[in-house]
């Protein structure tokens, strides 16, 4: 299994003045520009970044991608192989933001793992539960449900990102103990699934931030973070990206 993968997601922020900015200073940290950091930036700017980062390490990651194919009659359509072909590395597969306000469904989901491996994408599933799930004890079982979509996928070709709803944006972050019992959850789920294969990398995120990076990146079982509003920040990302 490979080092650990700190991906920055900007959502739907950024102009090309600011990002040209943005990007200068962190190709100025050392922790920032290495290989095992990748930037999620919307669609609009992906070509942006594919030239800004032409020299270095870092990778680029799409934000979603259209599930109908990789080319076709789908106007305002964005596929997976022309994420692939200017650049992109990665690609965020059901975010909980797109789950919520796309209504993007299992199958929708599916179809989108797919094209984004035929394209030679490595996507990042993202699953979490919200915070009455959690609190009614479902939370295990809502994620491994969550899961059940990889169960045709190699495991060594996908990530999962594990966000608890509620810690996103909100600045509360799960607890140590939290993220370490679904973590684990998630790796034994995957690895039952498929046969005892090796496991799946799982990212944690939510709230990560400067001052809980360092004890939330030790746990044995996260393999990086993924991280929202901290990535906008070079100085906050930066000491994310050292904590990996
Ligand atoms: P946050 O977002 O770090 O701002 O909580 C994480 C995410 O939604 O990927």
């Amino acid at each position: 299994m490979s080092g650990k993968l700190v991906m920055g997601n900007w959502k739907m922020n950024g102009r090309l003045d600011s990002n040209r900015k943005l990007i200068k200073a962190m190709l100025e940290d050392a922790h920032i520009n290495r290989d095992g950091v990748a930037i999620a930036a919307p669609h609009a700017y992906l070509m942006q970044l594919s030239d800004l980062l032409a020299a270095s390490p870092m990778a680029i990651a799409a934000q979603d991608m259209s599930q109908f194919g990789l080319a076709g009659a789908y106007t305002g359509e964005v596929s997976a192989g022309m994420l692939h072909d200017i650049g992109c590395r990665y690609a965020l597969i059901g975010h909980s933001e797109r789950r919520q306000y796309l209504s993007e469904t299992t199958a929708v989901l599916n179809q989108k793992l797919i094209n984004a491996l035929e394209a030679g994408i490595t996507p990042v599933l993202c699953v979490g539960e919200t915070l009455q799930q959690r609190e009614a004890g479902d939370h295990l079982t809502v994620i491994r449900d969550q899961l059940d979509i990889l169960a045709q996928l190699a495991p060594t070709r996908v990530i999962v990102a594990y966000e608890p709803i509620w810690a996103i944006g909100t600045g509360k972050v799960a607890t140590l103990d939290q993220i370490r019992e679904m973590h684990t959850c998630i790796k034994q789920h995957c690895r039952q699934t498929h046969g005892g294969a090796e496991a799946v990398r799982v990212l944690y995120g939510g709230s990560v931030k400067a001052d809980n990076a360092d004890a939330t990146l030790a746990i044995d079982n996260v393999d990086g973070a993924l991280v929202g509003g901290a990535s906008l920040d070079v100085e906050s990302f930066g000491i994310i990206c050292q904590a990996c």
